[in-house]
């Protein structure tokens, strides 16, 4: 395996040897945990009232029309945090995502329109991998960088 890591800073910070994301259609610029945190956009969900099945195998959940505003959050020691769904019905894990929103007005003026989706930097000889195509070893590799 070999990754550039010459160039792997964060651009806002220029912190190195940690966990880095970038844009979901983007190269730049990347961006640390820490960073994020401070710049992510305030999320809410629909309330959802959960209905198990007759046979008691799944539940599914009725949108009550109302949003709720969910916490601040903070990424993990694997890079995630909880998705934006609200939490699922009693007893159901809820579900993490390594994806965040941010915004990045104050980074780039690219980026000036509002929240951006970022997914992690996992470099490639050509750049960055795709969200979906980051082979096993390099998924790894970010997986184990510090977070912060
Ligand atoms: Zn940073």
């Amino acid at each position: 395996m070999k990754i550039q890591l010459e160039n792997y800073v964060c651009s806002v910070c220029g912190k190195k040897d940690v966990k880095l994301w970038r844009p979901y259609m983007s190269t730049s610029p990347l961006i640390c945990a820490k960073c994020a945190e401070e710049r992510q956009t305030p999320r809410e969900y629909s309330e959802k009232v959960w209905q198990k099945s007759k046979d008691g195998k799944w539940y599914t959940g009725k949108v009550t029309g109302k949003k709720i505003p969910l916490p601040r959050w903070e990424v993990n020691e694997n890079g995630k945090i909880l998705t934006g769904h609200g939490p699922g019905p009693k007893g159901l894990p809820v579900s993490m995502t390594d994806q965040l929103m941010i915004c990045l007005e104050d980074v780039s003026e690219e980026y000036s329109l509002g929240g951006i989706v970022v997914i992690p930097a996992c470099p490639s000889d050509m750049g960055f991998w795709g969200y979906t195509s980051v082979p096993e070893e390099i998924c790894n590799w970010w997986t184990d960088l510090p977070t912060r």
